[in-house]
């Protein structure tokens, strides 16, 4: 359910023309919609609402902008954070540090600090080396930082091996027959209180199914944990749930999530955590394009070049993920089209063989369900700057990442006296 929605032949979001945006703001442009992100961010809330105190973390990298992290931050969401610099935006949107899990293989000694500093409620810890690390920088500063301990159920997700996390292969968490001897070494160490365990097996998921066994495995470790005299208050469940990116795919809802997590942990007795991201911003994004021109190929269908490319919407690029695409205001006839972007690298490929409503030089499209892993995970390659981001509320919409232009980031490079 989202608010992208033609009246009157145009395509709205909310009640804003997006022909309007591309006519003040330029293209491409993402364009997120606020009653979206409102309602995705309350349904996930009442689908958990029968769970003894469920935490919130959105997870940050989802969608990093500032404006979308204040949607959360109202909506009472915590932030699930995996860098300094998602921390800081985490801080800058007015979550507090209480609320901030701090999740990632390789967070650095600086990182661990600025955690510290900024008082989060959790590092979930992915190696014993890495605790081993936090608990002897929190105990030269005298302080007992909280930790989950990230585990490896090795579970196969059932997604696409790029966004897969929970197979032993994977680089995160603790191999999970070692989980009980990793988690008693760390819980005597002096830096660190340890208060539980984490799992997060990947992303875009279809089925409840690996969900289920996972959070199953889980729950029997933390018998184990607790059969062995350890303390164990807190169990972080991750995120993962997937979105529709073509119209008539059926995912899992909230509801039957939260369900499936009633039954699995109705026993547990912890307080527990989840880290959406897709699942709240993805459908609530759209980047919106303006086709440069139609171009007749040799022996295939025409090739539709918008003026978005791999470097501003990386996901068909990197995964082969499909986004729908739709004209802003339809003709009512149809064609057949290799939807590219002006990119050098055939990679800079959205479709093939696509069947789209009739579009021609000028004229604007959508790629959907633009609002996760989107404008966050842009380049400049090409020198093609970054694009910008607006943010729409009923009639009325601001910019809310200003578009960065190639000279912007040529500005920051130097060639060095001994070249001139
Ligand atoms: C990426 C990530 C998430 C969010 O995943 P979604 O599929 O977007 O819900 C949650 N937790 C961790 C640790 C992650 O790395």
């Amino acid at each position: 359910m989202n608010y992208f929605e033609y009246r009157d032949g145009v395509l709205h979001a909310e009640d804003l023309p997006l022909s309007a945006i591309a006519e003040q703001v330029g293209t491409p442009v993402y364009v997120y919609s606020r009653a979206t992100l409102e309602r995705h961010a309350q349904v996930f809330k009442a689908a958990l609402a029968h769970l003894p105190h469920a935490h919130i973390a959105f997870a940050i990298k989802a969608n990093p902008n500032l404006a979308v992290l204040k949607v959360m931050q109202r909506e009472g969401f915590g932030a699930d954070v995996v860098s300094g610099g998602e921390l800081a935006r985490a801080l800058l949107a007015g979550m507090p540090g209480e609320d901030i899990v701090f999740s990632g293989v390789g967070k650095m000694p600086r990182e661990m600090v600025q955690g510290l500093d900024a008082g989060i409620g959790q590092f979930n810890i992915e190696s014993e080396e890495e605790g081993v690390e936090l608990a002897a920088i929190a105990a030269a500063r005298g302080q007992r930082a909280a930790c989950a301990l990230r585990v490896n159920p090795d579970v196969d997700a059932g997604t696409h091996d790029k966004i897969s996390t929970g197979k032993a292969e994977n680089k995160f968490g603790v191999p999970y027959d070692r989980t009980g001897e990793i988690y008693a070494r760390l819980a005597r160490l002096e830096g660190l209180e340890m208060r539980g365990l984490a799992v997060h097996i990947g992303s875009q998921l279809q089925s409840l199914d690996p969900l289920e066994t996972a959070f199953t495995k889980m729950g029997d470790l933390l018998g184990q944990l607790r059969a062995a005299g350890q303390s164990v208050t807190h169990m972080d469940l991750g995120g993962g749930l997937g979105v529709p990116y073509r119209a008539g795919e059926v995912f899992p809802t909230p509801e039957e999530y939260g369900a499936m997590v009633g039954r699995v942990t109705k026993d547990w007795d912890t307080r527990l955590m989840f880290e959406p991201g897709r699942v709240i911003t993805g459908n609530a994004g759209v980047l919106l394009t303006e086709v440069i021109r139609v171009k007749r190929s040799s022996n295939g269908p025409p090739f539709v070049v918008v003026d978005a490319a791999m470097n501003d919407l990386a996901r068909p690029a990197m995964y082969g993920a499909w986004h729908d695409f739709d004209a802003v205001q339809p003709n009512g006839s149809r064609m057949v089209a290799n939807i590219v972007g002006p990119i050098c690298e055939t990679g800079d490929t959205f479709a093939m063989g696509r069947d789209i409503d009739a579009l021609e030089a000028g004229d604007l499209a959508v790629f959907r369900t633009a609002g996760a892993y989107g404008a966050t995970m842009a380049s400049s390659y090409n020198s093609r700057g970054f694009v910008a981001e607006v943010m729409v509320d009923g009639d009325q919409f601001a910019v809310v990442a200003d578009r960065i232009l190639p000279a912007q980031i040529t500005d920051a490079e130097r060639v060095p006296e001994w070249l001139l």
